[in-house]
């Protein structure tokens, strides 16, 4: 079916995209995936393109795009050909909301040229080693100096995508004991000065998949954060975070999707070239039943990514819609991609092969951003259950 989301302009900066993956990225991807980062450097490059630029106000100096469409072409861009930016989407695609929603003008000022430059990579951390899923349970605190200058802030994040490059992070800490009625308030947002004393960068944390993104510890101890570094008004985290995870949590699942589309599409590739029992494998009546449902799988999650990316556009993706999306993606690659996966025999367990990195990449999309048991809950509490 010919998708409607996206427009010319669109499809022009689709073959931008491209044609920079394929001479910029893709020549030197082994080199990143061996290391297990993306070299800093490359985000100025990324920047040159403009790529961060492009939802932020012209006054900062960016496009001023209200459009969620050119990231989710790089998402798609990127998955197709097998490659990653490593913590890029997180700063352009989950922090940007925060700062154009939350930050004052004098914020904007200082942080958003340098966040469109790339000279100031943005990380966001909430998950402690303590709690994830129950995010009012965090134990992170910052505490409101006598003279009002300044937080304290001690603690301990892990989990975090893009924490080794990152220069500013967007940290949720306490600054308030829970209320009597209210588990979730008293949690503040602080962006944090990654070159502040008392500030450390703990392990880079060796993953099953994602080898390129730096997810990396982090601990606070006694760092003074300005107040001036508050993002929106104290004690009001959690509402903030509520308001930004749907799009997080699309974002997470247009990229299960277009795994999942790429699965099939290295598939055909392989089974193609591989010939057993004297005929290609795509020949046998199995690959081609199995490669169809998963087409038809792969069909169904674009129409659920298409319509959830219209509702971002438009400013009415729910929670709930986006945890559907999510749940509903994420689950569809897994069983495409490990469909897939067969369909290689032994080749498909060797890294190199594109579909083995794929089978690591997409486990953890039924987990970050909130499980997909957690997905369910808050369906059901909108089914008003
Ligand atoms: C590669 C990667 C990158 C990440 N990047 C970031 C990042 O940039 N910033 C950040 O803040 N975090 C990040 N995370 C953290 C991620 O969001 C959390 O791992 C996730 O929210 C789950 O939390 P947890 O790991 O503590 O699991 P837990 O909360 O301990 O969950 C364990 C199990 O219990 C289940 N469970 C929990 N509550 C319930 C319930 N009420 N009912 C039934 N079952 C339940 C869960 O579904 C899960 O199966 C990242 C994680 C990974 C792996």
């Amino acid at each position: 079916m010919q998708r409607t989301v996206f427009n010319d302009e669109h499809e022009a900066f689709r073959k931008t995209a491209r044609a920079f993956i394929e001479s910029r990225v893709a020549p030197v991807y082994d080199q990143w995936y061996e290391a297990g980062i993306v070299p800093r450097e490359f985000y100025t490059e990324l920047a040159d393109l403009g790529v961060f630029g492009i939802e932020v106000p012209e006054q900062y100096g960016g496009a001023g795009i209200e459009s969620f469409k050119f990231q989710a072409i790089l998402v798609e861009e990127t998955t197709r050909a097998g490659v990653s930016f490593g913590g890029s989407g997180v700063h352009v695609g989950l922090c940007l909301p925060y700062l154009k929603n939350l930050a004052t003008d004098e914020q904007k000022q200082r942080w958003l040229p340098g966040f469109i430059s790339g000279e100031i990579m943005f990380a966001i951390a909430m998950t402690e080693p303590g709690t994830g899923s129950d995010l009012a349970g965090m134990r992170t605190t910052a505490q409101l100096s006598e003279d009002g200058t300044h937080y304290v802030l001690n603690g301990a994040k892990t989990f975090i995508t893009g924490g080794v490059h990152a220069d500013r992070v967007i940290v949720c800490a306490r600054t308030a004991p829970p209320s009597d009625t209210d588990r979730r308030h008293g949690i503040s947002l602080l962006v944090v000065d990654t070159t502040s004393p008392g500030y450390a960068v703990g392990r880079k944390l060796d993953k099953l998949g994602l080898k390129v993104s730096d997810t990396a510890e982090l601990s606070f101890t006694d760092v003074r954060v300005p107040v001036s570094d508050l993002l929106g008004e104290a004690d009001k985290g959690f509402r903030y975070l509520g308001q930004n995870l749907p799009q997080e949590r699309l974002s997470i699942a247009l990229g299960a999707y277009a795994q999942a589309k790429a699965a099939i599409r290295f598939t055909l590739e392989y089974t193609r070239g591989r010939s057993v029992f004297g005929q290609p494998v795509a020949q046998f009546q199995n690959t081609k039943f199995e490669l169809a449902a998963c087409q038809a799988e792969v069909d169904a999650a674009e129409a659920v990514v298409d319509r959830a990316l219209e509702a971002l556009d438009r400013d009415e993706l729910t929670a709930a819609d986006a945890a559907s999306a999510k749940l509903f993606c994420s689950e569809v690659a897994s069983r495409v991609i490990d469909r897939c996966l067969q369909l290689h025999g032994g080749y498909g367990y060797i890294n190199e092969y594109p579909v083995a990195r794929l089978y690591a990449d997409n486990r953890v999309n039924r987990i970050y951003g909130g499980t997909s048991e957690v997905m369910k809950m808050i369906i059901a509490k909108e089914m008003g259950l």
